[in-house]
């Protein structure tokens, strides 16, 4: 508690920990609570289903709140809350690979336990908003690379609206004793780290998809001037959602969305429904940010890097998906986009010093994870031709196994074995060594480019307000 006043720990270094075993494994969350704006009261029921990937005397959850009962399998157990960690001591020890159904009872004034790291419980003038970290709001695995499921209620006061993943049951809240209930539900596995929580006085626009999912869409009631630049880039979400799925396979999730607040300081791709801090759409024509935070759909939800070498796992692919986006747009094309970059920075430039794999990771430079990357993308492309590199995006978001983080070797090597070429000369020269390739991204016969594309400076604004607020998605 008082240690968190200490720690100087960044919002990145709270987003990408490393991969831990915390001898469970998440199947399902089903999250009850009860919000009050006005007193920032939170009560809550959280019931995990759950196996023992090892056997259990103790085990832990991440959670902050004050915890009024635990029982595992039925039965009181007994448990401590400190630093962040439910720890859970069952009546009787668990089996390597047994079932368990572990229930939490809950109650606190969650602004009052901020731990000093990640986005934490934000208090807005109508509610609350929590991104990313759900210790705030319901006891979830340790491990971030373990993926669930969830269903979420919330009984709040009438005309309060509640926004979190997934799809919205009945299309609105119904009534109930106490106010408002809202019911949500994922049902296909997330990652709890690309949790989102809203609650406060929020416009809802729901509509549906091309390919018939339910889109929900939610704007703080104070945008200002930028309600309506917001509204142009994010009402486009189902439009590029399909455009992605085009280009990367089956969109993962069950719903689609975005959610503009005022109050929020950063742009999260929370799973199905990513939140932007209403700032961003000062840039005009802000689209490429949808295209951005959706991207991360498949590479950063699905495949969930977790640590800073496997950063560039998300953000390289979601900022080429701008790219591809700006082509679609007509705004420049993908290939015009990396050499404008490639030949911008010159190879005595300190940037290139720093490749994909290893980012300083004090340092707010967007280029080594978001454009070298993304280059690097480009000259995989240019190597294995169009048809070959889409078919190693696709097979790199189908092939996840669940509940693992991925690696950059498993990239490299599945884009090895799905081209059939050696392209470990390639991968060694943009995403290991510490300098500029001597080939371009295109090729070596590319001339330099002359004209900067005109999405160019939308997507390096992006890139670099991404990397200054540790955006870690
Ligand atoms: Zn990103």
């Amino acid at each position: 508690m008082i240690a968190g006043l200490m720690l100087t720990a960044t919002p990145q270094a709270m987003a990408t920990p490393d991969p831990v075993d915390d001898g469970i494994n998440v199947g399902h969350y089903s999250v009850d609570l009860n919000y009050r704006p006005s007193t920032d009261v939170l009560s809550g029921v959280t019931t995990i289903l759950s196996t023992a990937t090892r056997d259990l005397a103790q085990f832990d959850l991440k959670f902050l709140l004050k915890v009024s009962s635990v029982s595992v399998n039925n039965e009181p157990a007994t448990y401590s809350v400190k630093d962040g960690k439910l720890s859970i001591t069952p009546k009787k020890p668990l089996a390597n690979g047994a079932d368990m159904i572990v229930v939490v009872r809950y109650s606190d004034t969650p602004g009052a336990r901020d731990d000093g790291l990640g986005f934490g419980w934000l208090r807005t003038p109508t509610g609350a908003v929590a991104v990313g970290s759900p210790a705030y709001w319901y006891p979830s695995a340790v491990d971030q690379a373990d993926q669930a499921t969830l269903d979420l209620s919330a009984v709040v006061p009438t005309g309060v609206e509640v926004i979190t993943n997934g799809v919205l049951k009945f299309d609105g809240p119904l009534p109930a004793p106490g106010g408002d209930k809202w019911q949500w539900r994922n049902d296909r596995p997330g990652p709890s780290n690309a949790s989102l929580l809203a609650i406060g006085q929020y416009d809802l626009k729901i509509s549906k998809a091309p390919n018939g999912q339910q889109v929900v869409n939610a704007y703080s009631a104070d945008l200002g001037a930028l309600d309506s630049p917001a509204r142009a880039a994010i009402e486009r979400t189902p439009e590029i959602v399909n455009m992605l799925s085009h280009w990367f396979g089956p969109y993962p999730y069950n719903a689609q969305g975005g959610l503009v607040d005022s109050k929020f300081f950063n742009v999260v791709a929370t799973t199905s429904r990513p939140i932007y801090k209403s700032g961003v759409f000062e840039t005009d024509w802000n689209s490429s940010v949808v295209a951005h935070e959706n991207a991360h759909q498949w590479y950063g939800n699905v495949v969930n890097p977790l640590g800073n070498g496997t950063r560039w796992l998300g953000e390289a692919f979601a900022t080429y998906a701008e790219f591809l986006w700006s082509q679609q747009e007509g705004l420049g094309t993908a290939a015009e986009l990396a050499q404008y970059y490639y030949d911008k920075f010159p190879a005595d430039h300190p940037d290139w010093k720093a490749p994909p794999t290893n980012p300083d990771p004090t340092s707010s430079s967007a280029f080594p994870i978001y454009t070298r990357g993304a280059i690097a993308l480009q000259a995989l492309r240019t190597e294995v031709g169009d048809e070959t590199f889409f078919r190693i995006l696709r097979n790199w978001a189908a092939e996840q196994k669940p509940d693992t983080a991925p690696t950059t070797e498993e990239f490299t090597a599945l884009a090895e074995r799905v081209s059939g070429k050696d392209l470990k000369e390639l991968f060694h020269a943009w995403l290991y060594a510490p300098e500029r390739p001597a080939v371009g991204p295109n090729g070596p016969t590319t001339a330099r480019s002359t004209v900067k594309p005109l999405s160019y400076d939308t997507v390096t604004a992006n890139a670099q307000r991404f990397a200054a607020a540790k955006h870690h998605m």
